[in-house]
């Protein structure tokens, strides 16, 4: 299979780094086929704006970037830089987002790279959403590193459960957009555990990647749970990451 990584730390020593080469070291072996969008590196623009578009934009009198996205995907005049993303995307039948947890959520380089890549018109249209998603039938892991334990991100823990904290990426970009998404892999606080503990999470890390295929995905609710108003049908037990009844 075709995978991609989207790595997002600006230190390739770091331990984001080690799982980083790692990753491209294990899934090579297993004979896939591996591109690095290291966004540090190639000096990534995260701010979506104007510029994302190249010549006219479509409306003289004020920029919609959500419109002026649709109109460049239509017309081939997308900014390069984001092109050569999305290229990598399309060819993609797993994609990894590797980054340390920076405020509760990605590094702001990581969301401008979604924010500019994942355009309207090529990762979502009106009726182009969760079940019926663009990327539907390619799969997307998120691999992350925190500062705490992982008794903090116990679903009782004082930074709230890790599935809480990642619901914007699982649900809001991944699933949103058809992916299926799989179960995230978390070292927790590399900096502060020792090298044998550190070693533990690699390898761990590695046998996750050696299990990749038969890794059942995240629940989230299929479409037909849900009333002509998008909330859950009754009757329909809330089990999805963030969703409750109520
Ligand atoms: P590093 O510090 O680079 O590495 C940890 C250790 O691993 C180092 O000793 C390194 O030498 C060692 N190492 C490197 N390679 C290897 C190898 N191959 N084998 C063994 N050891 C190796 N944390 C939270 O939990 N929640 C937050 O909201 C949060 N917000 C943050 C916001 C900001 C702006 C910043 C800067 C940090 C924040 N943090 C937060 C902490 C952050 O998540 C951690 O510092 C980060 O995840 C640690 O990962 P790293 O790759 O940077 O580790």
């Amino acid at each position: 299979m075709n995978v991609l990584i989207v790595y997002a730390h600006p230190e390739p020593t770091s331990f984001n780094g080690a799982m980083r080469d790692l990753a491209v070291e294990s899934l090579t072996a297993q004979g896939n086929s591996i591109e690095v969008s290291d966004l540090y590196a190639m000096g990534w623009n995260p701010v979506a704006g104007p510029g994302d578009i190249d010549g006219p934009h479509s409306l003289a009198t004020r920029f919609s970037l959500a419109r002026e996205q649709t109109v460049a995907m239509e017309n081939g005049t997308i900014a390069a830089d984001i092109a050569a993303e999305q290229a990598k995307l399309t060819r993609a039948d797993l994609v990894i987002l590797q980054f340390p947890v920076w405020w509760f959520s990605m590094p702001a380089i990581l969301k401008g790279w979604a924010d500019r890549v994942f355009a309207r018109g090529f990762a979502y249209l009106p009726g182009r959403k969760y079940d019926t998603g663009m990327f539907k039938g390619k799969r997307a892991l998120v691999v992350a590193t925190t500062g705490t334990s992982a008794d903090t991100y116990a679903p009782d823990g004082i930074d709230g459960d890790i599935l809480t904290v990642l619901w914007p990426i699982h649900n809001g970009l991944l699933r949103y957009t058809g992916f299926d998404v799989l179960p995230p892999y978390l070292a927790y606080m590399p900096a502060r555990e020792d090298d044998e503990t550190r070693a533990k999470q690699l390898a761990d890390y590695r046998q996750r990647l050696e299990t990749i295929a038969e890794t059942p995905h995240l629940f989230f609710h299929p479409a037909e749970d849900y009333g002509a108003n998008e909330r859950l049908k009754p009757g329909v037990l809330a089990r999805s990451g963030q969703q409750r009844n109520v």
